[in-house]
């Protein structure tokens, strides 16, 4: 049996590893000139420096069979992303932490006081936070929320934080101890060689081959004998309903002599600032030693038709959007879509690697009549 696989990142190589394993033939295409999504590491040709192509990847999971699974096909450096924030003429810890809390309102206090005291701040009326505005005022107050959250959403997002649903805030913890390590998973680390490497041992499998530059055409899918997508939804319907809206970044690159910032990632909270956050690539890579360092500003935008799409909009008009494609998608017996792209939705690399498998693995026993993997 053949099957093809649209898009060579971490969906569709995972996919193909999974299933080649199993007998299977794969043919998997992208229309890029590289492997690995937006997940692409590359070395620059000047400084050497490992740089996240498409912005700042850290693996973080607490899921251990994801955690081997990525294991098998790279070697991981340990790595804990403490990012920073400038924000009103300070720089602040993130995720808000007790040094942020007492370092903002220039105070001493300990875990409980703080809490009492981010406490006296909450604004109580808001018993269920809907809005990302709400479920901020509910849980930090407004101090914080103006410095740390609002213009950086407004900047992120496009939009009032008041239109955005809770659940996106409520991806960053609020913390009452100095653990300024942003993910709360127990495994996290960067894979040595870069992501591209890592995707491409999971490619490397006699029953794989990879097209690059392939633009998909429906004659690829006739010659199999079934279809993984994880391009974007719509535009496998060719978007025949409409577009759905994703943000996309716009990276402004700059080189400095030595070190710029001392950390990878540095968030700017305010407003007026344009660009969302800076990441200087070298501290993703903390073992290796560069003189030159190249750096990022990010600003992200609505994107259009020929823009990279990064962010998923999910907002209720593209969410009823959603809806109507995912019931044409649901009509495709011959076509299972994947991933970020495929299924609309903000996915991080250990999810990706988890919903792959399982994807695999729910195919291959549907074509066995039930067997187990
Ligand atoms: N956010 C913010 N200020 C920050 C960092 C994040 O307001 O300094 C908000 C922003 O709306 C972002 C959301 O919190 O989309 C989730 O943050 P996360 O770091 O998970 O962002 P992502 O990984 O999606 O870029």
């Amino acid at each position: 049996m053949t099957l093809l696989i649209v898009g060579a990142g971490l969906s569709g190589a995972v996919i193909a590893r999974k299933s080649a394993e199993k007998g299977y033939y794969c043919r998997v295409i992208d229309s890029r000139p590289h492997i690995a999504g937006n997940c692409h590491t590359q070395r620059d040709a000047g400084t050497g420096v490992m740089m996240h192509v498409y912005g700042p990847h850290i693996f973080h999971t607490d899921d251990a069979d994801v955690w081997a699974y990525a294991n098998r096909f790279a070697e991981f450096v340990p790595f804990l992303n403490r990012v920073k924030t400038t924000a009103q003429g300070a720089v602040y810890s993130l995720p808000v932490n007790l040094h942020t809390i007492n370092q903002f309102f220039g105070r001493t206090m300990g875990p409980d006081e703080a809490r009492a005291f981010i406490d006296s701040k909450a604004d109580r009326s808001i018993e269920n936070p809907r809005t990302f505005e709400e479920q901020a005022l509910r849980f930090v107050g407004r101090e914080l929320y103006e410095a740390f959250f609002k213009g950086y959403t407004e900047k992120q997002w496009g939009c009032l934080p008041s239109e955005l649903p809770a659940s996106i805030l409520k991806r960053l913890p609020l913390r009452f101890n100095y653990d300024d390590n942003y993910f709360a998973h127990r495994f996290q680390g960067i894979p040595r060689d870069g992501y591209t490497a890592m995707v491409s041992a999971i490619l490397d499998h006699p029953r794989i081959t990879v097209e690059l530059e392939t633009a998909y055409n429906p004659a690829m899918a006739e010659a199999a004998d079934h279809v993984f997508w994880s391009g974007p939804l719509d535009g496998f319907f060719d978007y025949r309903l409409g577009r759905l809206g994703y943000r996309t970044l716009d990276f402004e690159r700059f080189t400095h002599d030595g070190d710029y910032q001392g950390c990878a990632v540095m968030n700017y909270g305010d407003p007026d600032v344009p660009w969302t956050r800076i990441t200087e690539h070298k501290h993703f890579s903390p073992w290796e030693n560069h003189q030159g360092s190249i750096c990022y500003r990010e600003y992200s935008r609505p994107a259009g038709d020929e823009d990279i799409p990064y962010y998923p909009i999910r907002l209720v008009k593209e969410k009823s959007l959603l809806a109507r494609y995912v019931d044409l998608a649901r009509a495709q017996d011959k076509t299972t879509f994947v991933g970020r792209l495929g299924t609309y939705r903000y996915l991080d690399m250990d999810v990706t690697i988890r919903e792959a498998l399982d994807t695999a693995a729910a195919f291959v026993a549907s074509q066995t009549g039930g067997q187990a993997m």
